[in-house]
C-alpha cells in the first residue's frame, strides 16, 4: 500500500464566475520511504494538493487516502486524530513555541496527545537532525536553520506515515536550506520516512528521489531518477 494516494482528485474553490479549479482530476501515489518534490508555477495547485492530502482541506471530488484510510467522509474527530497521529507537517514559518526548549517543542504534539515518544526513535531523530547539543536552547537562541531542524524533528517524532512540507526551506539561506534538505533526505534513507515537499527551488528538488510537476492543477511531468547521490 502506498503511503498516500490521490485518485481523480479535484478541488474547486468558489462558485459561479469566481470559481477556480485548483486541482483537476489528479492521480498520484506517494510510495513509502520515497522523497518526492512537487514543483510548478505559482498558482498551479501545489499547496492545495498538500493540504488536501494532509486532511487540512476538504476535496471536491475523487479520493485522497493516507495508507488505506479514505479522508473524504471522515468525521472531524477522526480527521483530527489522523492529522495528529499519522501525518507530519513542516511549514515555511517554523511555528515553534518561543517559551519552550528545542526538546519540549519536539515532543509537544505527542505530549498534547498524551503519547509517550519512543525513546530510541527520538534519540535517532535528534541525531539525524544534528540537534543533540541544542536540546535545552529556546528558539530565539537558535539559528533559522536550527529552528527548522527542530520543526523537522517535531514532524518526525511521532513516526508519522508521511511528512508534508510546504516550502520547508523557503525562509532559509542556501547553506541552512542545504542542511535541512540533507536531514530530510537522511530521514528518508536512514529512518525510512516518506516525505513530500513543495519547492520552487530546483536545487532543493535535487535532494528528492522524484519530482512531480504541476501546471494548472494537473500533473504534467513525473520524473523518478538518479539523485545527487550518484554524482556526489
Ligand atoms: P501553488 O501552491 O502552486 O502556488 P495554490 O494551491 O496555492 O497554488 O493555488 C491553486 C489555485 O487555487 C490558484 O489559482 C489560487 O488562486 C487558488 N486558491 C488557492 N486557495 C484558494 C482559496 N482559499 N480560495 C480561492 N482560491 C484559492
Ligand atoms: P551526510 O551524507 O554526511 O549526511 P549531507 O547531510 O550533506 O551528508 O547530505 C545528506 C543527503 O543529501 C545525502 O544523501 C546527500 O547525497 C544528499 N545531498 C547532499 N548535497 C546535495 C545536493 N547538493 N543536491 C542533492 N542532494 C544532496
Amino acid at each position: 500500500v502506498a503511503a498516500a494516494r490521490a485518485t481523480d482528485l479535484s478541488k474547486v474553490y468558489g462558485q459561479g464566475e469566481t470559481q477556480v479549479v485548483a486541482l483537476d482530476r489528479i492521480t498520484v501515489e506517494f510510495r513509502r520511504a520515497e522523497f518526492t518534490a512537487i514543483m510548478g508555477p505559482s498558482g498551479s495547485g501545489k499547496s492545495t494538493l498538500m493540504h488536501c492530502m494532509a486532511g487540512l482541506d476538504a476535496i471536491s471530488s475523487g479520493s485522497a487516502r493516507i495508507g488505506e484510510t479514505e479522508l473524504t467522509g471522515l468525521k472531524d474527530k477522526k480527521l483530527t486524530q489522523l492529522r495528529r497521529d499519522r501525518v507530519g507537517f513542516i511549514f515555511q514559518a517554523f511555528n515553534l513555541l518561543p517559551t519552550l526548549s528545542a526538546l519540549e517543542n519536539i515532543t509537544l504534539p505527542m505530549d498534547i496527545a498524551g503519547r509517550k515518544p519512543d525513546k530510541a526513535w527520538l534519540d535517532r531523530v535528534i541525531q539525524t537532525v544534528g540537534l543533540a547539543d541544542r536540546l535545552k536552547h529556546r528558539p530565539n537562541q537558535l539559528s533559522g536553520g536550527q529552528q527548522q531542524r527542530v520543526a523537522v524533528a517535531r514532524a518526525l517524532a511521532s513516526q508519522p506515515e508521511i511528512i508534508f512540507g510546504d516550502e520547508p526551506t523557503g525562509n532559509l539561506d542556501s547553506r541552512a536550506g542545504a542542511e535541512v534538505l540533507g536531514f530530510l533526505r537522511n530521514s528518508v534513507r536512514e529512518l525510512g520516512q516518506t516525505v513530500v515537499m513543495v519547492t520552487h527551488d530546483p536545487v532543493a528538488a535535487a535532494y528528492a528521489d522524484r519530482v512531480v510537476f504541476l501546471a494548472d492543477g494537473r500533473i504534467v511531468d513525473d520524473m523518478a531518477g538518479p539523485t545527487a547521490d550518484s554524482v556526489l
